[in-house]
Parts: structure tokens; C-alpha cells; sequence
């Protein structure tokens, strides 16, 4: 028996392309996209500012809260539903007191269970001991093929931006919103602090457009994989 879904509902998204785009392809269907959520999880807030630019001293928590709201706007155009962790500079840990980092990340996990989300995108920025070290970063957990798959999809993604460093590595991790969401997770470091360049591309505007561009592109790739297990076959 299969399950038929209505229709394929198919979207391209507008957006100006900016300087940084090659895009390239319109993201695949997604099938009754109002039945998909996503939920965008910007790391740190709060006391946590996460890793800092070498340079500027930006702080890595307001690009993740930046590039958070990007996607987020993205996958409303398209009709998609996409929850955020976090829209303020604030953490989620509650009062300032013992275990607050582990609390912190409970409450992004509990947001991804409580709207049963289909996927689960923490948005982050590297730092390095090597300050030579560029480019973005997909992590996955390693005994989650669809993590897997979802992580894969967004490097691709990522890989096809023509100011990217070098082909966006994919990379098993173990951390905790990866380890304990129910629903296919994937940290996405956007590139490094600890490098000029990285630093001075992650404080573009355009820059960040179109990585946010390209984290959507890859998630609705993602999705659209995930939703054709619904279709009917073909007659
Ligand atoms: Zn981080």
C-alpha cells in the first residue's frame, strides 16, 4: 500500500543573486512542503558568544543569529515551515547557573522534538589553532545515514559558491544536539573566524545571503529526497 500525497508542489524561490552565487540549479520539488518542518538552531547566545574573528572581534553567535534568520526566510518564501532555536542575541539556558551550557542545549533539542522536525540545521563558525585553515564545514552523526545524507546535500550545496575556499568538507561529529536530536541533524561550521579571509567574507552581507542560499538549496535537495518516499509510484 502506498501513501499518496497530494501533488508535488513546485517552488523557485527568488532571490537576488549576489555577487557570491553561481546557483546554478533551482532546488528540487518538495512534496506538500507544507507538511516539512525545518528547524534552524543558531549556536551559542547569551554569556556564549561562541568563537570570536581574530581580527574584528565579532562574535560568532551574532553571524550564526544573522545567517539563522537568512535560511529561515528562505524556507518561508518557499512555504516550507522553519522554527528557530533562538531569534534573539539571548541563550536559552535560563538563569545563569550551574549546567547552564547543558541546559542551553537541551532546550534547542526539545524544540526539534516538540514540532517533530524533519531536519535539524545548527548554524556555527569555526575557529583554529592554524589560522591558514578556511572553508566550511558540514558535521553529521556517524551512525545516522540520513544525517549523513542531509550533511552531503548541504556541502554540495556550500561547494558550488564561488567564494568558498575549497570544497566544503563533510565530516562525522560527535556533539550533543547531533547525538541526541531524533530527527536527521547537521552542524553547519560556516567557515573560520581564525582566518582574514574567512572573517572578512563572514561579515558580508552578501556573503552570507548566499551561504544561507546554499544551506537551504541543500536542505530542500534533502527533503525532496525524504517526501518522493511518499509518492505513488509511477503507473
Ligand atoms: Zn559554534
Amino acid at each position: 500500500m502506498y501513501f499518496v500525497k497530494a501533488f508535488a508542489i513546485l517552488f523557485a524561490p527568488i532571490i537576488a543573486v549576489s555577487a557570491f552565487a553561481c546557483f546554478m540549479t533551482v532546488p528540487a520539488a518538495v512534496s506538500s512542503p507544507e507538511t516539512v518542518t525545518v528547524v534552524i538552531d543558531a549556536g551559542h547566545g547569551g554569556i556564549d558568544g561562541g568563537v570570536t574573528g581574530k581580527t574584528s572581534g565579532v562574535k560568532e553567535a551574532d553571524i550564526n543569529l544573522e545567517v539563522a534568520k537568512k535560511i529561515k526566510k528562505l524556507f518561508d518564501s518557499a512555504g516550507v515551515k522553519a522554527v528557530m532555536t533562538r531569534e534573539t542575541s539571548a541563550g536559552l539556558y535560563g538563569a545563569l547557573s550551574k549546567g547552564f551550557k547543558l541546559r542551553d542545549l537541551q532546550a534547542r533539542v526539545k524544540i526539534a522534538d516538540d514540532v517533530y522536525a524533519d531536519a535539524f540545521i545548527s548554524v556555527h563558525m569555526n575557529n583554529c589553532g592554524d589560522d591558514a585553515r578556511r572553508g566550511a564545514q558540514v558535521y553529521f552523526k556517524p551512525e545516522s545515514e540520513k544525517s549523513k545524507l542531509l550533511a552531503e546535500s548541504l556541502s554540495k550545496s556550500i561547494s558550488a559558491l564561488k567564494g568558498s575556499a575549497r570544497d566544503c568538507q563533510t565530516v562525522a561529529g560527535d556533539y550533543y544536539v547531533l547525538n541526541n536530536s531524533s530527527c536527521p541533524a547537521v552542524i553547519c561550521e560556516c567557515g573560520f573566524l581564525s582566518n582574514a579571509e574567512d572573517e572578512a567574507l563572514l561579515q558580508s552581507d552578501d556573503y552570507l545571503e548566499s551561504i544561507a542560499y546554499a544551506v537551504f538549496s541543500g536542505a530542500i535537495d534533502f527533503l525532496a529526497e525524504k517526501t518522493s518516499e511518499y509518492r505513488a509510484p509511477a503507473a
